[in-house]
């Protein structure tokens, strides 16, 4: 027996075969934009639940540096991780919406190394802290 279950992303219909006369669960990946989720079906073999797991990349761009990055298999339930950019090392958190979309980049912390200020030397300053 085969049920339709509508993708909450996508809005495409997956064919999901199930079993006959039976209540279950089954997780399926979206034949159209790849999202896994459970889909919980009942004895008379209705969709009752699509539950959301895992989003098979996220693509995003560091904020400073503009380098590229890619998030592979996220579970959609974190909504965020925090991850340090390969290409200024800043430190960035990244979240997005249970579909893998709506994905927002912030800054936590700005990389060290940036070459602007190579001119500058911290332990040169003249700050005298006693009277
Ligand atoms: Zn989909
Ligand atoms: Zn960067």
């Amino acid at each position: 027996m085969s049920v339709e279950v509508e993708c909450p992303c996508c809005n495409s219909t997956n064919i999901v075969e199930i079993e006959d006369y039976q209540d279950g669960s089954t997780v399926i990946e979206c034949e159209n934009c790849g999202i896994s989720m459970e889909v919980t079906y009942s004895i008379s073999a209705e969709v009752d639940d699509v539950t959301l797991i895992e989003i098979p990349s996220i693509d995003f761009y560091c904020p400073i540096c503009g380098y590229s990055m890619t998030l592979d298999s996220v579970e959609t339930k974190n909504g965020s991780e925090e991850v340090s950019c390969d290409g200024c090392d800043a430190l960035l958190e990244v979240s997005w919406d249970e579909c893998g979309q709506d994905v927002n980049v912030e800054v936590l912390e700005e990389g060290e190394d940036e070459e602007e200020n190579d001119e500058e030397d911290e332990d040169d300053y003249d700050d005298e802290d006693y009277l």
